[in-house]
């Protein structure tokens, strides 16, 4: 606290990121990065941009990397925009397209940087429960007496849990008045994005990542797809903020991975693999895991404290997230490292239960 402080900066609760220890050795398995290196010809391109034209300042509106996108999803590049991750965009959403006199509307077990955007922005969000079995009911949202817009993870972080297309279709047609973004972090390990119904659906936002999937959580971009009015706002905020949120290196090397389509489907298909297998040793240890469409798993075992396992893999030289939050207090959110890591933390844990 500071009497220099504004009522605002006081008044925050700001998000709290998942730890990045400095010490070496660690299985790091608490922020769901991807395991596996970034697309050589990411590294090719970042390399061919360091020297002098980093004097220039980058394209402001990120043209390349936004025809990248755009050919790849097959949507016009006026229904694209880009960001500092998606983290950004985000914020860029809760600013100019969530923010109404109704309620936002979120999952009451999601993203916890939701409330955060809620708080900086004055906008009044309010939870919706995700059933017993921990997934979005759509019925909840489409009955919801007051609704100014709607957001949710898709699958959802931290449960891991898919909602199908058709579901998210049946929220777009029987809300048509407001806008859905669908943060789609993790779908490409499991899931259809909502892309393609972008051009039925004037009121859908879907945002993605290249932090995850794409292996370049160090480079901070992250994208949003939609009609191009919704992306007109985000258009409109960003030239009122930052004009160059993407520096070169990050348009080229974003650029580079989103046509690398092989390095992509190899690593994201290998993440897959390792999640169902992972999933089946850790069922042979007793631990009850919710099915998983993303790069991480959501587990519990009836007969050890979540808290406990966590401090125990810990001191292992294994880190995993432990959320002490209502109803999930008894779960750890483990990402799918490789093999190694994977190997690595069956092994602690069969010596931590004594199995
Ligand atoms: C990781 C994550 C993001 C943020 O990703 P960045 O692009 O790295 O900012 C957004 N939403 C969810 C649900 C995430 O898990």
């Amino acid at each position: 606290m500071s009497q220099f402080w504004s009522a605002l900066v006081a008044g925050l609760t700001p998000y709290v990121p998942g730890e990045q220890p400095k010490l070496s050795n660690l299985v790091k398995l608490n922020t769901n990065e991807n395991p596996y290196p970034p697309s050589p010809r990411t590294l090719a391109a970042l390399r061919g941009e360091v020297g002098d034209s980093l004097r220039l300042y980058p394209d402001p509106n990120s043209d390349r990397l936004k025809t990248a996108i755009a050919d790849y999803y097959q949507v016009d590049r006026d229904q694209v925009f880009v960001g500092n991750g998606s983290d950004e965009v985000l914020a860029h959403a809760f600013l100019g397209l969530l923010k109404h006199e109704a309620p936002l509307l979120f999952p009451d077990i999601s993203y916890s940087f939701y409330p955060v955007y809620c708080g900086l922005y004055g906008i009044d969000g309010q939870t919706v429960p995700l059933t017993e079995s921990f997934e979005i009911e759509i019925d909840a949202y489409l009955k919801a007496p007051a609704c100014g817009a709607i957001i949710f993870p898709n699958p959802n972080a931290p449960t891991g849990r898919l909602l199908p297309l058709v579901e998210i279709e049946r929220l777009l047609a029987g809300r048509p008045d407001v806008v859905v973004v669908v943060d789609e972090a993790y779908i490409d390990f499991g899931g259809d994005t909502a892309i393609a119904l972008v051009g039925k659906y004037p009121n859908l936002l879907v945002v993605q990542t290249l932090s995850k999937s794409r292996s370049l959580a160090g480079l901070r971009v992250g994208f949003a797809v939609g009609d191009a009015a919704l992306i007109e706002a985000l258009e409109r905020i960003k030239n009122s903020f930052n004009s160059y949120p993407l520096d070169r290196l990050a348009i080229a090397g974003a650029t580079a991975a989103i046509e690398d389509r092989e390095h992509f489907e190899l690593t994201r298909a290998a993440v897959i693999a390792s999640r169902e297998r992972l999933i089946a040793e850790m069922a042979a240890l007793g631990f009850d895991t919710l099915p998983s469409a993303a790069n991480f798993i959501f587990a519990r075992h009836p007969g050890h404290d979540a808290g406990e396992l966590a401090a125990a893999l810990r001191a292992r030289s294994i880190i995993v997230r432990h959320f002490r939050q209502d109803r999930i207090e008894q779960y750890l959110r483990i990402t799918i490292g490789d093999d190694a890591q994977c190997a690595a933390l069956v092994a602690a844990l069969r010596e931590i239960l004594g199995a």
